[in-house]
């Protein structure tokens, strides 16, 4: 009977083919007692493998193929780091020296006290980069074991055109492998969505899943398995009628894929010649290639937080002008909307200090903590001014609520530009700016908002939380939180007519806007710029052109009339199968 185990979707469609099990290096960690007479020889076997891994890996980052994902080189050079780091090749000898034992006890003793440390931080950073030292020192332990340097991978005769990789772990080092392409896919039980094998598996385009768990204990070497890599789960002892519909399926995303990249340069507009704009909502400049491969009409949502996060100290006025002045000369000439940091609530930054309080979605979240630290709220808006010298370049408030919010942005930013003025420095005094609209207050007051700014963009993930009281992040309440509820579509209406009438740009810049369920709704309700997720933006152009805004209309009014949450799905259900004619 077929088994299914469920993990973390990374991406890449679906392989159907033979795991092969990854050898771990610290199982069976031999312990035994070493005499004083032999303990210096001790030590300079550690230190030989030591040298032989900064060697392997140094050779590894000169070698890396062209095709290889751009942040290998990076991820292998943090690996050499650790590795000279004092906690791995210095203290292992130590332990050595004082309790007379050999060097793979002391070296895996010396792990157990680091992981110990790094699960005792709440930190989901620091936990991605726990398995990025357990990796290096794997690597150490391998070198001290005389494996075979093909057994860090695995020996490539071994292997069939559609290998599975079964791993409790994949280093990023070892990836290098995957572009040998009788590699199918690959799985791993450990590894968070934000860890550097995750990260890496994204950029091979491979279907990939981790986080499984249990993996290597219930797989066997050769046997066949499915990896899904779209909906996270990998099928062990597929009968017939499986493995045919999964073929199948494999066979489907890669011809929707070509047949999706040839969209790329097709002008998004509907069959009445609607125009409609199609951005992309990044978190850093590494994303900027994917927007450029898809065609991005530019950056319609810049999360800039996530440089202030996983860090020590906030980043200065000049590292923050840098990171904005890259994405705005990779966007070449396309706008770019940089929201000011939007931190709070699920991203704290470590160096800053709040008390969370019972409620942390509706503490100093947003534009509310930039006012309560003018210093760091204008270091980010000079940065922001001064990068604006090099494109079209806009300024976004997230998370407001009110007039007077508003108006003191406006007088920080003000400060902003004098500082500049009086520094010398070159800026760009002439940026627009915006705000987001993320709570009711800001969708009902939105025709005063705009009297002030010069666009809104609907953050539709938080404004279905306020509106509908519902933790988007709580698993407890998922059921409830309901994008198209018609409280959320009817304060949608609202500011689309209102900034409409008042000739102001208004776009959508959450989930929903790169939700297919939810396209044609948006449409027919008047949506025209919508910013998402790069890779959704191409299956989004193609239901653009299927689409008649005047048909859409009119087919949506019995949404826009249905006042009841249950009956939503089934009434978006008969809009989505309605062919334009
Ligand atoms: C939103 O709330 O819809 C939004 C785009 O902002 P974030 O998801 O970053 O909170
Ligand atoms: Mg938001």
């Amino acid at each position: 009977m077929a088994v299914a185990l469920y993990g973390v979707a990374v991406g890449g469609g679906i392989a159907v083919g033979r795991a092969h099990i990854l050898k771990q290096g610290m199982e069976d960690t031999p312990h035994y007692a070493v005499p004083d007479a032999e303990i210096a020889a001790e030590v300079a076997r550690f230190e030989d493998a030591i040298r032989n891994t900064r060697r392997q890996l140094e050779q590894l980052r000169n070698n890396i193929p062209e095709n290889a994902p751009t942040e290998l080189g990076a991820f292998i050079s943090l690996h050499i780091m650790l590795l000279n780091d004092a906690h791995i090749s210095r203290e292992p000898i130590d332990i050595i020296e004082e309790k007379k034992i050999n060097a793979e006890w002391a070296l895996s003793q010396q792990m157990d006290l680091l992981i110990a440390q790094f699960d005792s931080i709440d930190d989901e950073y620091l936990h991605a980069r726990k398995q990025d030292l357990m990796q290096v020192v794997e690597r150490v332990f391998k070198n001290l074991m005389g494996y075979d340097e093909n057994d860090f991978v695995p020996e490539q005769a071994d292997l069939f055109d559609d290998t599975v990789l079964i791993a409790s772990d994949i280093s990023p080092a070892d990836t290098v492998l995957f572009k040998d392409n009788r590699i199918a896919a690959f799985v791993t039980d450990f590894g968070g969505a934000s860890s550097h094998t995750a990260i890496l598996g994204r950029g091979l385009n491979m279907p990939s899943i981790i986080s499984l768990r249990y993996a290597r204990d219930l797989i066997a070497e050769n046997e066949v398995v499915i990896v899904d890599g779209i909906d996270g789960v990998i099928i062990l002892q597929p009968d017939e009628f499986l493995l045919k519909e999964y073929r199948k399926r494999a066979r489907e995303y890669r011809a929707r894929k070509r047949e999706l990249s040839k969209l790329r340069d097709t002008v998004a507009a509907t069959q009445d010649n609607v125009p409609i704009e199609i951005l992309a909502n990044i978190a850093t400049p590494d994303n900027m290639a994917e927007v450029m491969k898809n065609a991005a009409d530019g950056v319609g949502l810049y999360r800039s937080e996530f440089l202030f996060l996983n860090r020590d100290t906030a980043p200065t006025e000049d590292e923050q002008y840098r990171e904005y002045a890259k994405i705005i000369k990779k966007a070449a000439g396309k706008p770019v909307t940089i929201r000011t940091m939007d931190l709070g609530a699920d991203k704290n930054p470590r160096w800053f200090e709040q008390t969370r309080g019972l409620n942390p979605a509706m503490g100093l979240v947003g534009v509310r903590l930039s006012l309560a630290e003018p210093q760091m709220f204008r270091t980010q808006m000079r940065a922001i001014l001064r990068a604006a010298i090099h494109g079209e370049v806009q300024i976004m408030w997230p998370m407001i609520s009110s007039l007077t919010e508003v108006r003191q942005c406006q007088v920080h930013l003000q400060i902003a530009k004098e500082q500049l003025a009086e520094s010398g420095v070159a800026f760009n005094p002439n940026v627009a700016v915006g705000v987001m609209i993320e709570t009711p207050a800001a969708a009902l007051m939105v025709g005063s908002l705009l009297k002030l700014v010069d666009f809104v963009s609907i953050g539709s993930n938080d404004l279905v939380q306020y509106t509908l009281a519902v933790d988007r992040a709580n698993k407890n309440v998922a059921a409830l939180y309901q994008a198209a509820h018609p409280a959320v579509l009817k304060l949608m209406l609202n500011v689309l007519r209102t900034a409409d009438r008042m000739e102001k740009p208004v776009s959508i810049c959450g989930e929903m806007a790169g939700d297919p369920v939810f396209t044609r709704l948006l449409l027919g309700m008047g949506f025209r710029h919508f910013s998402m997720q790069p890779s959704k933006m191409l299956a989004f152009k193609e239901i653009v052109l299927s689409c008649h805004i005047e048909q859409l209309e009119s087919k949506i009014v019995p949404i826009l009339k249905n006042d009841d949450p249950a009956k939503m799905s089934e009434l978006l259900e008969k809009l989505n199968k309605f062919q334009a004619t």
